[in-house]
């Protein structure tokens, strides 16, 4: 018997254990001080009333012998794929529907689409970055480099044709940075994976929040990704589905590696080794792209977009460098007097109660920097940025 000897490479994250034990340990000291937490990653807001709607419809269906449903495609019901088709085409991106799978979230499938690719690929992720692109590749044992991001580049690295890569992750907006790549800058990256024969993995969990239609929502919005890329989205962000669970994989038919079709791949990976998402999930996340559905998910969209426009104007204000806030829901700030993301955090935490993530969490080049994000309500959020105003 041999266990997977990668898993013993894995790093133990203390991030958000060490901010709770903070936390915990501050309010037994000062239990009468108010703190506001501005570090969660959670949607906060319920789910839209279109939604709960669609998931009662559906129960009700799944109790009655002539619309009960068993088990479904694995691959999603045609409705759904339909609707995630349509939603494309608002970009002028035209998938097929058999290019779309649906999921229960970005996460599973970000870590499973590895099942399909050998493990000799060299991986290459942004530092800082989401901790699963690099745990999901620890576990595999591939090989990880990294593209630095930092404030010379804006937190969103480019290509460096010196460095050969095979896949590439690309978060955008990002967690944590809230950096968006321009299509001029995801034009650079498509341009270096098809002359690397090279895949870019593109998350695009977050890609409601860009408000600017300059700002590609989608890599299918530059020409060439269909036949390197694959995009992952979800409705967690979108539609408060972080409980509720689905998300979608795009995979371009053109997609052929080797001679073999990825798209088949990820059917026959996922006809093997998954079972679907419950039907009353994917008629919630139907509802999603309806009118009212549309409308009632940016109505909590716009809440949490004032929410980072509140934080990001506190920075203009104070003249503290940062990215994201503006087609994002995160702040990532530099810390104030060189202090490091831990000190920072202390000092936040002991002087007005305010608690964040610090950077160095998510990556070396995350030292010095603060993620605020802004999932949590409207006024502790005012109230958060008058304190943090008073501070500096
Ligand atoms: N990708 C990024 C960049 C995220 O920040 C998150 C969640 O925070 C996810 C994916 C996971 O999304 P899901 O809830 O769909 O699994």
């Amino acid at each position: 018997m041999y266990i997977n000897e990668n898993y013993l490479k894995l790093e133990d994250s203390y991030l958000f254990s060490t901010i709770a034990k903070k936390v915990a340990e501050f309010t037994k000291k000062h239990p009468e001080k108010n703190i506001i937490k501005l570090g969660i990653g959670d949607v906060t807001l319920p789910l839209p009333p279109i939604v709960v709607e669609a998931i009662k419809k559906a129960a009700d269906e799944m109790g009655v012998q002539e619309t009960f449903k068993g088990y479904g495609p694995e691959q999603g019901y045609a409705f759904l794929r339909e609707a995630v088709q349509k939603y494309y085409l608002r970009k002028s991106v035209k998938l097929d529907a058999d290019e779309i799978f649906i999921s229960d979230g970005a996460k599973s499938d970000l870590g499973n689409i590895l099942d399909i690719f050998g493990l000799n690929n060299t991986v290459l992720v942004p530092d800082p970055v989401y901790p699963v692109y690099v745990d999901t590749n620890v576990m595999a044992g591939r090989k990880i480099i990294y593209a630095d991001a930092n404030d010379s580049n804006g937190f969103l690295p480019q290509p460096d044709n010196n460095v050969k890569c095979d896949i590439i992750y690309i978060c955008s907006p990002n967690n944590p940075t809230g950096a968006v790549y321009t299509k001029e800058g995801l034009t650079k990256w498509v341009e270096y994976a098809l002359k690397n024969d090279a895949i870019i993995l593109f998350d695009a969990a977050y890609e409601c929040f860009i408000k600017s239609p300059e700002l590609p929502n989608s890599i299918y919005e530059i020409e060439g990704a269909e036949n390197c890329a694959i995009e992952f989205c979800s409705f967690s962000k979108t539609a408060g589905f972080t409980g509720t669970r689905c998300g979608y994989t795009v995979i371009p038919k053109k997609l052929v590696k080797q001679g073999a079709s990825l798209n088949k791949f990820w059917l026959r990976r996922q006809t093997t080794k998954f079972n679907g998402v419950p039907y009353i999930v994917q008629r919630a996340a139907e509802a999603v792209f309806s009118e009212n559905g549309q409308k009632q998910i940016k109505e909590n969209i716009s809440y949490y977009s004032e929410n980072a426009k509140i934080i990001a104007d506190t920075m203009d204000k104070k003249g503290i460098w940062y990215t994201g806030g503006k087609h994002s829901p995160y702040i990532w700030l530099k810390c104030p007097d060189n202090m490091t993301s831990w000190d920072f955090f202390d000092y936040l935490l002991n002087n007005i109660g305010v608690v964040g993530t610090p950077g160095s969490g998510f990556g070396r080049n995350g030292e010095g920097y603060f993620r605020l994000t802004s999932f949590g309500n409207k006024e502790k959020t005012i109230e958060a940025m008058q304190r943090f105003s008073n501070l500096f």
